[in-house]
């Protein structure tokens, strides 16, 4: 699979004022990609987005809810005004939601996880994906997490939108696979961010035997902005709808995509045992 240079493009990455999104967009712009950064928090996006520009990247920041469709439309509009045509997005931006047993949860706060982790990357990637098709060029990166493939009572709204992630990754894949555009699913493994760092204190505050994850199960920032180049490079987009997780071995994968492909592979799904 060929592997393109990706200086003079245009990504925006959701919630890249810090945390993994904050890496993601530092490393395209290191490699000539003009970035827009959406989230919530001016100071933090404007003091990004400068940090950038700083280093000899392109970077713009806008402040919006990925929650909101009219927000985000005059997102796309201010982005491509200052930045031209997007090409990348990464779907990053989100919460975590309420923690605990899922009847001691507030319904609204439950809800709210939904409305970041699924309806965010759902509105993003329909405001961008015609002119995607339409150029018949386009990488669409949804950050996902493993906690989507079992179920996690403890986080049920972070699991429910992570997984419904993954079905709407490869729901969308699908479609628009003969333009030459694709949509990943990517799992970052545990890092350490503002996420983690709030779950992990509210964790130990009412479990007395918590332990954080060990060391060989945390993973850098620098990990998913690695693999999100890897993939918007292109030389990954046979696997695309796949889920892949930073450990996984991608030139492996990239040389056995077929097999994955046949196998329904690094997917969703539901396995069951059929009798002959
Ligand atoms: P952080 O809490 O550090 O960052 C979250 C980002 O999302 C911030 O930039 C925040 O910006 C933005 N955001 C939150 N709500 C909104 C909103 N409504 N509209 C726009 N932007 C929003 O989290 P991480 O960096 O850890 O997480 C990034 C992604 O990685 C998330 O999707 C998370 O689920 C996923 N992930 C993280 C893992 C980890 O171990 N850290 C593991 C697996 C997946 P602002 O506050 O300015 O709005």
């Amino acid at each position: 699979m060929s592997k393109q240079d990706l200086r003079g493009k245009v990504a925006v990455i959701t919630g890249g004022g810090r945390g993994i999104g904050l890496a993601i967009a530092q490393a395209m712009a290191k490699k000539g990609v003009a970035v827009g950064l959406w989230g919530r928090n001016k100071e933090t996006l404007d003091a990004a987005a400068q940090a950038i520009v700083n280093s000899g990247g392109q970077a713009f920041p806008v402040v919006c809810d990925v929650a909101d469709k009219d927000a985000i439309l005059s997102a796309v509009a201010e982005t491509e005004k200052a930045l031209g045509p997007i090409s990348i997005l990464v779907n990053n931006a989100g919460v975590q939601g309420p923690n605990g047993p899922f009847w001691t949860n507030d319904p609204d706060e439950w809800w709210h996880a939904l409305e970041v982790n699924l309806k965010g990357p759902m509105l993003c990637t329909h405001a961008l994906l015609p002119q995607m098709r339409e150029a018949r060029e386009g990488c669409v990166i949804n950050v996902g997490s493993y906690i989507a493939i079992d179920p996690c009572p403890p986080a049920s709204a972070y699991s429910t939108s992570k997984a419904a992630l993954l079905r709407l990754t490869d729901s969308i894949a699908e479609g628009v696979r003969d333009v030459g555009v694709t949509v990943f699913a990517i799992s970052p493994g545990y890092v350490w961010t503002d996420m983690t760092k709030e779950i992990d204190q509210e964790r130990q505050l009412h479990d007395p035997n918590y332990e954080p994850p060990a060391k060989d199960w945390t993973f850098l920032p620098e990990d998913a902005a690695n693999l999100c180049l890897r993939l918007a490079s292109g030389e990954a987009d046979k696997l695309t709808g796949r889920m892949i997780h930073v450990r996984d071995d991608l030139d492996t994968m990239i040389e056995t995509a077929d097999d994955i492909i046949e196998k329904d592979q690094y997917a969703l799904r539901l396995t069951i045992e059929l009798d002959d």
